[in-house]
């Protein structure tokens, strides 16, 4: 089988954990089958795998692929007008009660076929590539309808087959109550979402997770609570959007349901980080959204760490509140925000992500026998990627021992 070797490479950062051991300088790696098959000294491996086609990195750090644990990249239209509203200081809950908001996004994405949706979304798959990331959970969200979450599941799974990028797919129907639903409709909504859209989503096969967006205003933890046990009857493992602006005993409740993972924490409550201390649910953070929101207080990164927590970083990449797909730019926001340490930042967004998607196989690390999922940096230190912000640092990237980027 066809070998590659990973050579003059500064810096290897395996992302195993986040301790110096897990940097090895002067190391090459060797893939073959589209998986890391060796990792050593570079003269080594360059002595014994002559035949080996090399990939000469020119001094930079090799690290895993970013695995964004947190996406809604499937969308219609970009959402700028309400960004130069909230600019001038209109929040985002009024630009929602306004028909702004995700509202805006789901009257956008009815009047679209799947497949203009497949197109739209394949575009900025490239960008999420483009920029490191090499598997990525993408949630639905903005049908709100039978029909609607189906056809944007579907656009997921067909983009999933298509490569490069995998896929690992959500469904979020409560992401949102659909106009026609607010008030005293509350509970036929969720009715639906019990009743017809878990199933239906279920026995296509269209989804791993379920996910809630709990908050108050949004759904209840009495409504969450009961869209997310519909889910895990149906084989959907739960997750949640908690306590992003307001806390609401969001972290709690994942706990408690033995969520894969917690998202958003901007407000967690000192209860909640307790709750998510050693717990099996990883805490995802999502510096971006409120970085784009503009607000002054982030989830407490550094304590959750400290505490005991695993942390994952993604992007939240979605048309309102955090219309970038860059990575790198979040472990900025986590080292100069939150209080986390470039390498701590580099293992939340690598082994974290893929401890919140439950992937079991190795992704998000570089270790023997995982998938060569991997991204050649420009930078001749790691801690470069997060200092050096704002600025296009990837110089290539390999999915499955294939260069994508
Ligand atoms: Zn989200």
């Amino acid at each position: 089988m066809d070998a590659t070797l990973f050579t003059q490479l500064a810096q290897v950062v395996t992302c195993e954990a986040a301790s110096e051991d897990a940097v090895h300088a002067g190391h090459a790696v060797l893939v073959r089958g589209g998986t890391i098959a060796e990792i050593g000294p570079a003269a080594e491996l360059e002595a014994k795998h002559t035949a080996a086609q090399q990939v000469r990195c020119g001094g930079g750090v090799l690290t895993p692929g970013f695995v964004d644990s947190h996406t809604h990249a499937v969308f219609g239209r970009w959402r700028a007008d309400e960004y130069a509203l909230r600019s001038r200081g209109v929040s985002y809950m009024e630009i929602a009660r306004q028909g702004g908001g995700i509202n805006a996004s789901v009257q956008d994405l009815k009047a679209r076929s799947e497949d203009e949706l497949t197109e739209l979304t394949r575009q900025r798959l490239r960008q999420m590539v483009r920029h490191g990331t090499t598997t990525a959970e993408v949630k639905s969200g903005y049908g709100l309808a039978t029909a609607d979450e189906l056809k944007m599941l579907r656009v997921i799974r067909r983009l999933a087959q298509e490569g490069p990028l995998d896929l690992v797919p959500t469904f979020l129907g409560a992401h949102e109550f659909p106009a026609e639903y607010r008030g005293e409709r509350r509970g036929d909504y969720v009715q639906l979402l019990t009743q017809e859209m878990i199933p239906a989503v279920a026995a296509e096969q269209l989804a791993v997770f379920c996910d809630v967006f709990m908050e108050p205003g949004v759904f209840s933890p009495l409504e969450t609570r009961r869209v997310l046990e519909a889910g895990l009857d149906h084989g959907l493992i739960p997750k949640l959007h908690a306590d992003e602006l307001e806390n609401s005993g969001g972290a709690e409740l994942a706990v408690e349901l033995r969520a894969a993972s917690a998202d958003h924490l901007g407000a967690i409550s000192d209860a909640g980080v307790r709750a998510l201390a050693h717990a099996d649910t990883v805490a995802t953070l999502l510096p971006a959204t409120l970085f784009f929101l503009g607000r002054k207080q982030y989830a407490p990164g550094r304590r959750l760490l400290d505490m005991g927590a695993t942390v994952a970083l993604a992007t939240d990449f979605n048309p309102g509140s955090a219309p970038s797909p860059n990575m790198a730019l979040v472990l900025t926001m986590a080292c100069s925000q939150m209080g986390l340490d470039p390498l701590e930042a580099i293992v939340a967004a690598t082994a974290g992500g893929a401890r919140a998607l439950r992937l079991t196989d190795g992704r998000g690390t570089v270790r023997v026998g995982t998938p060569a999922d991997l991204v050649v940096w420009g930078v001749a230190d790691y801690r470069e990627i997060a200092y050096r912000f704002g600025t296009s640092l990837v110089r290539g990237v390999w999915k499955r021992g294939e260069r994508v980027a």
